[in-house]
């Protein structure tokens, strides 16, 4: 259906037909696919199950060429390869690093087991990446580093971001968790800062259970990486045969990963340019969809952007239309028969961040947009959503349109009116 009749239908919340009386089905996340196992099953029988074997070796060479990145150092997760950059660029006790007030908290995270200071930037309305206008006022004596967050598969604006770096002389990580395969003004993500950190979990665009990687263009950097998750080796020495020492402010663990994740890598791999051409393709007929619906947008693209990955279609609602609790629109959409995610709040309003005041800081006023868009305004399809087949993609289309054009008939009861103009007093 490409008109938009559906928005004169009653709401199946209020009696009204649902779109989809049986519910949706997604794309199957992650692939299980028949050779994937086979191949599995290889690397079980070969015995080699560790760090640095055949398939890790040529997984981390595959992923950094895809993103046009000379070193790829595989990890254990996509925390501690936040982690190790920092450590990697000298980032210690006392120092300053900025990040989006709007990501997992694992980026915050990160810098404090650094010994290092989260200092949280609002968001820009449009991208929901890192406002780069304001990392400026953020910037202190003590900052050592800036981690862009490229949020949900969108891009935060790089050449800006390293033009302020360059100027102030600090380090860039870029935390591309929500971004494999993601491409800006031609180039891969994670190779634009001076390390990229990638997140393999099972939610992500890439998934092997666990995993993470570092990508690098420098090779002092990625000898560095590559010594912070092995304990102190250098990278290709065989096991148990130390080489050469670690630099003395390097202190090293282990977070290696293993060949059962690379080899699940390997495979989604292969597949990943297709799957971001299928994401781009459902991406713009949803957009398309909800182009004539009043006060309803999506997240912009980078501007100089090219495909992009979508760990999440981000739809973002304006105040005006925004007149009933969140979850109340979110049980319209699923009364259409469509489960609907919640976008992440600010760092700092986690339940998972219940640190005191001195550990991390904010800009006076706090982070508004970031408040905003956390606490009512924005609704997020994940990726396994957004791949799902045509026909599936008409039906989410449909039901989005459908309750977004008619938000103004979900009558409020008076308490609920109430808290929706609380959540919506979070921008003062
Ligand atoms: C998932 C995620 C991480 C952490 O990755 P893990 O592999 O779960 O440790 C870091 N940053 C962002 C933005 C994420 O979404």
């Amino acid at each position: 259906m490409t008109t938009n009749t559906v928005a004169t239908e009653k709401l199946a919340i209020l009696g009204g037909e649902p779109i989809s009386a049986t519910g949706l089905s997604f794309l199957a996340w992650p692939p299980a696919r028949e050779e994937t196992g086979q191949k599995l099953l290889d690397v079980f029988f070969s015995r080699k199950w560790s760090f640095n074997g055949p398939q890790e070796q040529a997984f981390a060479r595959e992923f950094a060429d895809y993103h046009g990145a000379k070193h790829g150092i595989f990890m254990a997760n996509g925390t501690v390869t936040l982690q190790c950059a920092l450590q990697a660029l000298g980032v210690g006790a006392g120092d300053e690093v900025i990040i989006p007030a709007l990501t997992w908290p694992a980026t915050a995270m990160a810098v404090l087991y650094c010994g290092a200071v989260p200092v949280f930037v609002d968001v820009d309305a449009d991208s929901l990446c890192i406002d780069h206008t304001l990392i400026e006022a953020a910037i202190t004596p003590k900052t050592k580093a800036i981690i862009p967050v490229h949020l949900y598969g969108g891009m935060a604006d790089m050449e800006a971001i390293l033009e302020i770096a360059r100027r102030h002389n600090l380090s860039i990580v870029e935390d591309c968790a929500h971004a494999h395969g993601g491409k800006w003004n031609g180039r891969g993500v994670g190779s634009w800062g001076h390390v990229g950190s990638f997140s393999f979990q099972e939610s992500k665009t890439m998934a092997s259970g666990e995993g993470g990687i570092c990508l690098t263009n420098d090779d002092d950097l990625a000898e560095r990486l590559y010594r912070l998750k092995h304990i102190g080796y250098p990278p290709a020495s065989a096991q148990g045969k130390a080489g050469t020492s670690p630099a003395p402010d390097l202190v090293c663990s282990n977070f290696r990963g293993t060949e059962f994740q690379a080899v699940i890598l390997r495979d989604q791999l292969a597949d990943l340019k297709e799957l971001i051409e299928t994401y781009n393709a459902n991406a713009a007929i949803i957009e398309e969809r909800l182009a004539g619906v009043p006060g309803v947008r999506v997240q912009a693209r980078g501007r100089l952007s090219g495909p992009q990955s979508y760990y999440a279609f981000a739809i973002i609602l304006d105040d005006e239309i925004v007149t009933v609790p969140h979850a109340k629109i979110c049980e319209a959409i699923a009364a259409e028969g469509l489960s609907i995610n919640n976008t992440y709040g600010p760092v700092y309003k986690h339940v998972l961040w219940n640190l005191t005041g001195d550990k991390f800081r904010l800009p006076e006023g706090g982070c508004t947009v970031a408040d905003t868009i956390g606490s009512h305004n924005c609704l997020v399809l994940l990726h396994w959503v957004l791949g799902s087949e045509p026909e599936v993609i008409e039906k989410i289309g449909d039901i989005l349109v459908k309750v977004l054009s008619n938000l103004h008939a979900l009558a409020a009861t008076p308490g609920e009116a109430q808290e929706a103009e609380a959540a919506g007093s979070t921008q003062e």
